[in-house]
């Protein structure tokens, strides 16, 4: 079977999406495809050719959608600039975004160029397939297309589309736009978002500020499994927020090697904003926004303003509740409670500066890792305390991966591809990361945290 469209967005409002046609891609070449993927979409591979995956042959007219977002704290119109939907695609019940980054210029794309580097398209493929192996909720990436133009970034390389699979991209950022630009349709357009990701809600009957309950609640796993799993998203702007709770838009993120909550890699996140432990705060913010973007509805419908800041003033309560719950698991701990022995663990991170994902592993079953760090004194006094009441192997072996994709091994497949036409290292690790809870160590280079010297030194970009 080939896509089977049935794209509900089209029937909104107009002002919420410009109809699109993606470039001309002359000979487009599969460079990787998602086969897992592919099956779990209900496609077969003859339906799925590098033609169609381009975008080159039309199943229905594609969509660039409008939104709004707050970057780096600062409000802004935007829009896909450079993605297209291509449908929404239905297999068995559930629907699926299917969209195209990297496709060409949009109503939308200021000055930008409309296309994507196939080095920064590989790497938003292996990071979006690390996390869902990871059991992360997240967009999936089901083929990188090569296409034959060159585009110049901070150096020129092949450009590249990549097909991008979501349950929406629908985003904080487009209730900004809604509520800005067509206030009067975000009643409908609330409706269409709760009947698409919480129809639960409609079938009791419930409210708008439950809706904002739920959206809060997949917020707050979401980036509690960031937290998890040491990811720093790197560009947490509003309009990069899911309403669903799933991570997308992998631009410059990157794995935490040495604990440090302060740990950003992004070259222009300058006062790290979005730093590894900023998530939180700045979920926080975001859904303020959020929140702000619904005021609308408080004099189209029963909502209020003091519901919704209800709801807010939760925040911290729940985050620490999923957090604490999260730390647990990690730690092997089977009860409630031991916030304190949690905070000791952290801040033995802190001052350690050890890596976060080895730590674990060490934890779990001493003698894992060669590290200094997990030689000494207060390790073994912490891991002695953690003894008494946790170190349950079966939900350590859950909570901590034992592969992440570590950012020196991501730069060495890319460099290998760009340098060599060779994907062989990149497949290789693609390999390692699809099964990132291996009970047994292999021993090997895919554990070990990059050089000190080259992690402090670690930048990622954005727009790439
Ligand atoms: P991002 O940082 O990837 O979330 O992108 C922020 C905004 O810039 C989005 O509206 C993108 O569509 C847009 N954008 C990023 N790169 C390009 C590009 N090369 N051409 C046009 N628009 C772009
Ligand atoms: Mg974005």
């Amino acid at each position: 079977m080939a896509f089977s469209f049935e794209t509900t967005y089209k029937e909104l409002d107009s002002k919420l999406y410009s109809r699109v046609t993606p470039k001309r891609i002359p000979n487009p070449d599969i460079l990787v495809r998602n086969d897992e993927l592919r099956a779990d979409l209900g496609l077969d591979a003859a339906g799925l050719n590098a033609t169609i995956l381009a975008g080159q042959e039309l199943l229905e007219e594609p969509i660039a959608q409008a939104y709004a977002g707050h970057q780096y704290g600062r409000f802004t119109i935007l829009g896909d600039g450079r993605a297209m939907i291509l449908g929404e695609h239905i297999y068995e019940g559930d629907r699926y975004d299917i969209q195209l980054k990297g496709a060409g210029r949009t109503p939308y794309s200021r000055s930008g160029d409309g296309n994507a580097t196939v080095s920064s398209m590989l790497r938003e493929y292996l990071y979006s397939y690390a996390m869902q192996k990871l059991n992360s909720k997240t967009s999936r990436s089901l083929a990188v297309i090569e296409t034959d133009e060159a585009v110049t970034r901070r150096r020129t390389e092949p450009g590249a589309v990549l097909v991008r699979v979501m349950n929406s991209h629908i985003r904080y950022g487009t209730f900004q736009y809604v509520a800005n630009k067509a206030s009067d349709e975000l009643q409908r357009f609330t409706d269409y978002v709760i009947d698409r990701h919480y129809p639960a809600l409609h079938e009791k009957n419930r409210t708008y500020v439950e809706f904002f309950d739920a959206v809060m609640q997949s917020s707050i796993e979401m980036v509690v499994d960031w937290l998890r799993v040491g990811f720093i998203h790197g560009v947490m702007n509003t309009d990069n927020m899911s309403i669903d709770g799933e991570t997308f838009d992998y631009g410059p993120c990157a794995f935490m090697n040495y604990y440090d909550e302060e740990t950003v890699f992004s070259s222009i996140d300058k006062h790290g904003r979005y730093a590894f432990g900023n998530q939180r705060p700045i979920l926080q913010w975001n859904l303020e926004r959020f929140a702000e973007a619904l005021q609308p509805l408080c004099t189209q419908s029963a909502l209020t303003y003091d519901e919704l800041e209800g709801k807010l003033d939760e925040f911290e309560e729940r985050f620490d509740a999923q957090y604490y719950t999260m730390m647990r698991k990690k730690l092997g701990i089977n009860s409630d409670g031991e916030e304190e022995l949690i905070e000791e663990c952290l801040e033995w991170l802190r001052k350690s500066n050890a890596d976060y994902t080895n730590t674990f592993l060490e934890l779990e079953t001493p003698g894992t890792v060669d590290d200094p760090a997990f030689a000494t004194a207060a390790f073994e006094q912490l891991r002695n305390k953690l003894a008494a009441v946790g170190l349950n192997e079966e939900l350590m072996q859950e909570a901590n991966p034992r592969y992440i994709p570590r950012n020196y091994l991501v730069e060495e497949a890319l460099e290998e591809y760009l340098e060599a036409g060779d994907l062989s290292k990149f497949k290789e690790l693609l390999a390692v990361l699809e099964n990132p809870y291996a009970s047994k160590s292999t021993d090997s280079q895919f554990q070990q945290p990059p050089p000190r010297e080259f992690d402090a030194k670690y930048t990622t970009y954005c727009n790439t």
